[in-house]
């Protein structure tokens, strides 16, 4: 399969469902837009992917992703420029992440062209999907799975590739009060935190809802060894301005190595703002705060772009960080990207696929 030459086979819609879709108030996750793609990964080899209507797909109950975690995916969005074309944000950096994540799980990597061009024929056919409005966009979610119906602890001998789409509303996020996670942990050296893979997911959702019901939006990850490092913020990546400097914990082996992460943290050298990529402990963000050095904080993701955090609790106590209004460093980064993202301004990196 060459990149160029790729032609997948369409089933379209008998009618599409667009009309039932109200752009003035799209609910997140719910509204799937009318095809997927779909790529089966038999006899060692991938299988001409298809396109289809977006449907349920029929498991074996003993399907082994469902029993041993086998089971990768990425997340990414498609936003339409004034002038109406699609524009598709670092596309090559999600493929690379979902074969990193693939590696790790013992999956077969996807050939780029399933990945490319199977998203661009997606997109194209379902371009209806990308709403117009500022600040919406079409969400894909490419995923891959192990489907062997086999009872055992085994990699997987079949998968398979999958993208569905759906449309997403602008993000209105509050600024966040977050808290130090003392206790649990959501990946450790030698792990597979910096994986995108569902497993990950389903272990961060108890410790996520423990400190919602202690009235925290999100919890911010620390190290596995002592609690004393910060990783990330939820299921973003997390930075901070202190002293003017922008500090982030560098991506190892435990963080999800974030496709907004780099782009801000690029966009900001640019800017002539210094940056550090390294450990960044509790204990020199909570002495930063206290004398009054701190001045952004701030999670990095593909949902939200940048979300602000208003508050970090830690040890009985929460800090007050300063308005969201005085946060130079983050609020004119956050522009420049969503400016770039969505065609308002030049793209010097090449960031943007059309
Ligand atoms: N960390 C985790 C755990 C995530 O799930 C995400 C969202 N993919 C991120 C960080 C941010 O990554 P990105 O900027 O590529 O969306």
């Amino acid at each position: 399969m060459s990149v160029d030459t790729l032609t997948i086979p369409t089933q379209r819609v008998a009618k599409s469902r667009i009309s039932e879709l109200d752009y003035n108030n799209i609910e997140f996750g719910k509204i799937f837009s009318d095809h997927m793609l779909v790529a089966d990964f038999r006899d060692g080899a991938w299988q001409t992917p298809e396109i289809v209507p977006y449907g349920n797909m029929p498991l074996s109950p003993a399907t082994s992703a469902l029993h041993y975690g086998q089971s990768i995916f990425e997340g990414m969005k498609a936003y339409r420029s004034a002038e109406g074309e699609i524009l598709l944000f670092r596309p090559y950096d999600n493929f690379k992440r979902l074969n990193i994540s693939a590696q790790r799980m013992c999956m077969p990597e996807i050939p780029e062209e399933i990945f490319m061009q199977g998203l661009e024929q997606l997109i194209r056919l379902d371009a209806a999907w990308v709403p117009p409005t500022a600040g919406c966009a079409l969400y894909l979610r490419p995923f891959m799975f192990a489907t062997d119906d086999f009872i055992g602890v085994r990699p997987s001998s079949n998968y398979r590739f999958a993208v569905f789409t759906c449309p997403v509303g602008a993000y209105y996020g509050q600024p966040l009060n977050v808290a130090i996670e003392p206790n649990y942990v959501r990946s450790a050296e030698g792990g597979a935190g910096f994986a995108k893979a569902a497993g990950n997911y389903g272990a961060a959702l108890l410790p996520a809802r423990k400190m919602q019901e202690r009235g925290y939006h999100q919890l911010i990850w620390t190290d596995a060894c002592e609690h004393k490092y910060i990783e990330e913020s939820g299921t973003m990546n997390v930075m901070f301005v202190i002293d003017n400097v922008l500090v982030t914990p560098a991506a190892g082996t435990t963080i999800l190595d974030g496709i907004t992460r780099k782009s801000v943290l690029q966009l900001a050298r640019d800017m002539g703002i210094k940056v550090e990529e390294r450990k960044v402990a509790v204990e020199e963000v909570i002495t930063a705060q206290k004398a009054g050095k701190l001045q952004e904080a701030f999670g990095t993701g593909t949902a939200a772009t940048i979300a602000q955090i208003a508050s970090i609790h830690y040890q009985d106590t929460d800090y007050e960080l300063p308005p969201i209004e005085s946060r130079r460093v983050s609020n004119n980064v956050a522009a420049a990207l969503d400016r770039i993202k969505t065609g308002q301004d030049t793209d010097p990196y090449n960031w943007v696929h059309k």
